[in-house]
C-alpha cells in the first residue's frame, strides 16, 4: 500500500501542533489539515466518487489546496489539478479531456478575485457530475443552484479516515503541462513518482522541520507541489501561502515570519531584483534566507550574480516538467553547483545527450535531453501517441536542447520547438537572450523566429526596457551585432511594455509574433 497522503499523515502524527500552514493571520497545524482532509475524504465518497475516479481541483494557494488534494488522495481518487488563470472552453477541454467525475472550485472573494468562468457555467452540464464550490464562508451553503459547498459537505463528517488501500504504481496525478508551445497535455503521475520526488526534494533545499518556507509559486503547478508542499509536509516544515506574486508582499512575508526557504520562477526573482520600496529590513531577510532555488525556466546568469550580490545566497538552478514529477536535475550542495547550469540528475535518475537518431552524443555537444528513472510519469492521459513519441524504451524524450559537459553538469540550450532556423543554420534563443540582458537599457526580452522568405525565418527579439532607458532599436541592434556571431544577432526589435506570460510566470513566445 502506497499513498502520497502519507506525507500528511506522518507529520500530523509526530507533530500534530506544529503549524503545516500560515495564510495571512491563520495558521493551521498539521492535525487541523489532516483532519480537515479526513472530512473532505468521507464526503467524497459519499458522493459516491469511487477509487480511480478523477477529480478536478482549481484553488489559489490557500489551505483548501491541501485540504482538499489530500481529501481526494486518501478517497483513493486521482487530482487533477487545474490552473486558476483558464478560461471556460480551456476548463471544458481539462475536465473532458480528463473525464472527471466531480470538479472543486475555489469562487474568488473581493480580495481573491478568480476568474468568474472558473466555476459559472459548470454545474448541471455533462463536463462533471459533481461541482463543489469552496467558499471561503465554510459554513455557507452554496450561492450557486445545484452546486454544492464544501464547507456544507463537510460539516458532518468526523475527522478520522482510513485511506483508501492504493498500489506505488497507481496514479495519484493527472497534470497538465503549462500549455507554453500547444495545448496542455495530461501528464499521468503515480504515488511512487510524486513521493520520491518530493523526498528527494527535501535534500535538495537542505529542509528540515524547523524552517520556514514561502510558496507563492502556483500550488497546481507541479513545482510548487512536489518541491515545496509536498516535500514540506514531508519533513514537518511550515509552509507559508501567498495566492500571487508580488515582490512587496513577498518581502513583507519574509520578514514577518523570517522564511528561510524560497523557490521562484526566473520571472519572479527579477520582480525581486527589480522592487525599489525602502519599507523592508532587506539585510534582516538576507540573513535569515538557507535556500532559493529556481526551475521552470531559464534563470539568466545576471539575475543569479545581481542576486547573489544583493541578498548573498545562491540561487540553486534546476530542471523539471511535468512529465518528470518534476525534478530531473538539480544544481546540489552536496556535488557543487555551476552558474548558468541545471546542475546534475537527482538520485535514481539518468540523463543522456543524443542526437536525432537517439545515439548518446561526447560531452560538449548539443542533442536532446532524454532521461529514465523513477520519476517519469506513467505516460499522457487518454493519448496513446503523444506518450509512445515521448517514452521509448523507459527513456522520456523532453523535447529541451541541452549539454552535457566534462563534469556531467547539464546546460539546457533551448527548446526544440523555439529553435530558429536562418539560413539553414540553428540559431538558439537562449543564448541572444543571455548576451542582450547584459545591456543595461534591457530589462526583459524574449528572442523569437519570424517567417521570412529568403531565409526561412528572421530573428526578432521583443524587449522591454528598463525605467529611464530609451536606447533606439538601431543602437541595441548594433550593440547585440558587437557581441555575438553575425549570424545570430537580432535584425527586428519591437520595444513593448511587458511580455505575455503564464500563469506559471513563464514568458509565453507563441503569442508574440
Ligand atoms: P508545454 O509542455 O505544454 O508546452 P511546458 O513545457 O512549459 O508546457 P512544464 O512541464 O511546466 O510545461 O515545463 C517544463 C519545461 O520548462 C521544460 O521542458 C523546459 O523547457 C522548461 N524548463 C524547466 N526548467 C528549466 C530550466 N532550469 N532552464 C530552462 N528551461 C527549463
Ligand atoms: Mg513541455
Amino acid at each position: 500500500m502506497m499513498n502520497l497522503s502519507v506525507l500528511l499523515e506522518e507529520s500530523a502524527r509526530k507533530y500534530p501542533n506544529k503549524d503545516a500552514f500560515i495564510f495571512m493571520d491563520k495558521r493551521l497545524t498539521f492535525a487541523q489539515i489532516n483532519g480537515a482532509a479526513n472530512q473532505i475524504a468521507n464526503s467524497i465518497q459519499k458522493l459516491g466518487i469511487k477509487k480511480g475516479d478523477r477529480v478536478a481541483l482549481s484553488c489559489l494557494n490557500l489551505p483548501y489546496f491541501p485540504m482538499v488534494y489530500f481529501g481526494i488522495l486518501k478517497a483513493g481518487a486521482i487530482v487533477v489539478p487545474l490552473s486558476v488563470l483558464l478560461k471556460h472552453d480551456e476548463i471544458e477541454y481539462h475536465l473532458q479531456n480528463s473525464g472527471a467525475k466531480a470538479y472543486f472550485c475555489f469562487e474568488g472573494t473581493p480580495d481573491l478575485p478568480m476568474a468568474k468562468e472558473g466555476y459559472e457555467g459548470f454545474c448541471n452540464t455533462d463536463c462533471c457530475e459533481q461541482f463543489i464550490v469552496i467558499s471561503p464562508q465554510m459554513s455557507d451553503p452554496s450561492p450557486i443552484d445545484g452546486v454544492k459547498a464544501l464547507g456544507m459537505l463537510m460539516k458532518d463528517e468526523p475527522p478520522v479516515f482510513s485511506t483508501v488501500v492504493t498500489k506505488s504504481d497507481d496514479t495519484a496525478l493527472i497534470i497538465y503541462t503549462s500549455g507554453t508551445t500547444g495545448k496542455p497535455k495530461g501528464a499521468e503521475l503515480s504515488h511512487s513518482n510524486l513521493l520520491l520526488n518530493a523526498m528527494l526534494s527535501v535534500k535538495i533545499l537542505s529542509l528540515e522541520k524547523e524552517d520556514t518556507q514561502l510558496i507563492v509559486l502556483p500550488l497546481f503547478h507541479i513545482f510548487a507541489m512536489t518541491v515545496l508542499m509536498n516535500a514540506g509536509l514531508y519533513v514537518g516544515a511550515t509552509s507559508v501561502l501567498l495566492p500571487r506574486f508580488d515582490a512587496s508582499q513577498v518581502f513583507g512575508l519574509m520578514q514577518k515570519h523570517q522564511v528561510n526557504i524560497f523557490a521562484g520562477v526566473p520571472t519572479m526573482y527579477w520582480g525581486l531584483l527589480n522592487f525599489e520600496g525602502e519599507q523592508f529590513d532587506l539585510k534582516g531577510i538576507a540573513k535569515n534566507l538557507k535556500t532559493c532555488v529556481s526551475g521552470g525556466a531559464a534563470l539568466p546568469v545576471n539575475v543569479l550574480e545581481n542576486f547573489k550580490k544583493k541578498f548573498n545566497v545562491d540561487i540553486l538552478e534546476g530542471y523539471g516538467m511535468s512529465e518528470g514529477s518534476p525534478v530531473v536535475t538539480f544544481n546540489q550542495k552536496e556535488f557543487g553547483t555551476k552558474a548558468g547550469s541545471v546542475g546534475v540528475p537527482i538520485w535514481g535518475v539518468e540523463v543522456k545527450i543524443v542526437d536525432e537518431e537517439g545515439k548518446e552524443l561526447p560531452v560538449g555537444e548539443k542533442g536532446e535531453l532524454i532521461y529514465r528513472g523513477h520519476n517519469v510519469m506513467k505516460g499522457y492521459y487518454n493519448n496513446l501517441e503523444a506518450s509512445e513519441k515521448t517514452i521509448q524504451d523507459g527513456w522520456l524524450y523532453s523535447g529541451d536542447v541541452a549539454i552535457k559537459d566534462e563534469d556531467g553538469f547539464f546546460f539546457i540550450v533551448d527548446r526544440t520547438k523555439d529553435m530558429i532556423i536562418r539560413k539553414g543554420l540553428n540559431v538558439y534563443p537562449r543564448e541572444i537572450e543571455e548576451v542582450m540582458m547584459k545591456h543595461e537599457a534591457v530589462s526583459m526580452v524574449a528572442v523569437i523566429g519570424v517567417p521570412a522568405e529568403s531565409l526561412g525565418e528572421e530573428i526578432k527579439a521583443c524587449v522591454v526596457r528598463n525605467n529611464g532607458f530609451d536606447i533606439s532599436e538601431e543602437e541595441l541592434i548594433s550593440w547585440t551585432k558587437a557581441h555575438i556571431a553575425s549570424y545570430k544577432y537580432p535584425r527586428i526589435i519591437e520595444f513593448l511594455d511587458a511580455l505575455p506570460m503564464s500563469a506559471t510566470g513563464k514568458i509565453l513566445k507563441k503569442e508574440l509574433s
